[in-house]
């Protein structure tokens, strides 16, 4: 038999499943994969099954339903000032596809794009399934600055695009204005696009702002901003995206998600809809109730000695377990405390493709319930700290 593809043969299944896989098999609190363990606002779920029964249950409009483009159109209007159109907006089955499609979208073989690592475990299969080649630049723990120079560097004839993550997983990071700035400054100066994974933008805590970089003097016709319903309604099952593009660069986006999957469920779509247009009390909710409980966990994890990083967003956590006196390294750590405590979590080495990334840190996801929250620091203080 002549072998499968090669690259996905030899890729790995991705380490959200694995660690899943793994807290299932010994009973453990899954704070690993980053899902609520609460579904999202009733009215949305109200929608979404009266959709279903009333119907129509046939494809929806390719590109998105068009109360759905609107809406996403009408929230980049609201929250971020940005002069969107529906004609702008492409729906698709979540962030994961949005994702590939504007790789798709941009990419030619043999362009260059820039990643930065800790990255976002579809990012570079994707990019090189494309015949792309990805230019990594490191973020390094405890602070994940951005290193200008070596962005910079990363830079050249060949870059056609960034992908850039913020508010950041694994890493909580929030990019800050002046370091969008100085990529602003590099994509005009390349004359290249940006694709703006910002599924966690509403999810920022500590009273900061998520600052699209579309927003950025010069940049709305340069970038892709992709969100996801599945974390801004906390139904990560939906799998409902969206992104907003320059209007030169929408079709386009949508021709990739033509050949992809050509639409999603229309009842979650229409749901979707429904919710962007809630008011600002319900997305200052989400991110106070979620703000709430990484203090929650990171409180309880530094309270056993974990040197727990700064978390300015998203749902996670990452902290240093070597102060726990554990001398392996960080997928030795989540497997042990998985088999151990029945807590689990996930490698950060995980979101590294090059050699020698940290192995000393664990991601910790924090959207769960109060209680769970407080068993999983209860159940490692059993294993790290017996006697207190
Ligand atoms: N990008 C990032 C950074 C994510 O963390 C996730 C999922 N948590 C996704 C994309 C995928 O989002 P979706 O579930 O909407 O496909
Ligand atoms: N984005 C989620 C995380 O980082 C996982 C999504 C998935 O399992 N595909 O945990």
């Amino acid at each position: 038999m002549k072998p499968a593809n090669a690259r996905l043969a030899a890729l790995g299944t991705t380490i959200f499943t694995v660690m899943s896989a793994l807290a299932a098999e010994h009973d453990a609190i899954n704070l690993g994969q980053g899902f609520p363990d609460t579904d999202g606002p009733e009215d949305l779920l109200d929608e979404a099954a009266r959709a279903l029964r009333e119907g129509p249950n046939q494809y929806p409009p390719m590109p998105g339903l068009p109360e759905l483009r609107a809406a996403v159109a009408a929230h980049d209007r609201r929250f971020y000032d940005l002069p969107a159109t529906p004609a702008q907006v492409v729906v698709t089955c979540g962030a994961t596809e949005a994702i590939a499609a504007c790789l798709m979208a941009l990419l030619d073989p043999g362009d260059e794009i820039v990643l930065i690592e800790p990255l976002y475990d579809t990012y570079l299969p994707m990019v090189r399934a494309l015949g792309a080649i990805p230019r990594l630049v490191r973020l390094d723990p405890p602070d994940w600055a951005l290193p200008r120079a070596a962005l910079a560097a990363a830079f050249g004839p060949r870059t056609k695009a960034i992908l850039l993550n913020s508010p950041m997983n694994p890493t909580g990071k929030l990019f800050t204005r002046a370091e969008l700035e100085f990529v602003a400054e590099l994509l005009a100066r390349h004359d290249a696009y940006a694709i703006c994974d910002e599924v966690y933008e509403h999810i920022v805590f500590d009273g900061l702002r998520h600052i699209p970089l579309m927003t950025l003097p010069g940049m709305a016709e340069r970038t892709l901003r992709i969100g996801s319903a599945g974390k801004t309604f906390s139904m990560t099952g939906w799998k409902v995206g969206y992104v907003t593009a320059p209007a030169a660069l929408a079709p386009i986006v949508a021709k990739a998600h033509q050949n992809l999957t050509f639409a999603t469920a229309p009842n979650l779509q229409r749901a979707v809809a429904l919710g962007l247009a809630k008011d600002a009390a319900y997305f200052a909710g989400l991110a106070a109730a979620l703000q709430g409980k990484r203090d929650r966990l990171a409180g309880g994890l530094a309270a056993l000695g974990m040197d727990v990083l700064a978390c300015h967003g998203s749902y996670f956590v990452t902290a240093d377990f070597r102060p726990l006196g554990f001398a392996g390294d960080d997928v030795a750590f989540c497997r042990h405390i998985t088999e151990t405590a029945r807590v689990t979590a996930v490698p950060v080495t995980a979101f590294y493709d090059g050699a020698d990334p940290p192995r000393t840190y664990a991601r910790f996801a924090f959207c769960k319930q109060d209680a769970v929250l407080d068993e999983a620091v209860a159940r490692l203080a059993r294993r790290f700290k017996p006697g207190q």
